[in-house]
């Protein structure tokens, strides 16, 4: 892949770098910095923005982010960005072991004019890449029992909303580990 395919790849997959002219620039390298942040399809990328040999390979795995999940599923509802963290992707994927099963994911990345749309708080770890809303079909119980997210929202006692927000600079609920999770109920 030369500059001008990574462009048009990061553009066509939530990673949008501007006109794909083969140039460098500040836009692209701020979105390939976006991109090996949320890339955990393989060893992580050092975040540099530079599109190196490393770099370029795991562009052409695009729409793929993850073992099991792809940038359609992560990206924002609103605008198509897909900022996630790759930490999310890696406990995405551990709460899908431990569930042996797909996880349809309901909302994951938001950018902040759609959040403000569907009424997400001005803090939302959505708009960080932490967070991701899941079908009702695990228990608090199992969640928590993984000490993996931070922040975990159920209804009557079925998670709807896991996050990672001790590794946000946005967390507003700084006691919350994942040995020790923030819970609140919907
Ligand atoms: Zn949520």
């Amino acid at each position: 892949m030369n500059l001008a395919d990574v462009q048009r790849a990061l553009n066509a997959n939530g990673f949008p770098c501007g006109k794909a002219d083969g140039v460098l620039g500040p836009a692209t390298k701020a979105t390939v910095a976006r991109f090996q942040t949320a890339y955990n399809n393989g060893p992580w990328l050092k975040i540099d923005g530079v599109p190196g040999p490393l770099t370029s390979a795991a562009v052409s795995q695009l729409p793929q982010l993850s073992v099991h999940f792809v940038v359609g599923e992560l990206a924002s509802h609103g605008n198509g960005d897909c900022y996630v963290n790759r930490e999310l992707l890696v406990a995405l994927e551990i709460l899908r072991n431990r569930l042996g099963m797909p996880i349809h994911i309901i909302d994951a990345y938001r950018d902040p004019r759609h959040n403000a749309s569907v009424g997400g708080a001005g803090s939302s770890m959505h708009l960080y890449g932490y967070a991701a809303d899941i079908p009702q079909i695990c228990s608090w119980r199992l969640v928590a029992g993984l000490e993996v997210f931070s922040g975990i929202g159920d209804r009557y006692g079925a998670i709807s909303h896991i996050d990672l927000r001790h590794r946000s600079a946005a967390n507003e609920t700084p006691q919350a580990t994942p040995e020790h999770p923030a819970r609140w109920t919907y």
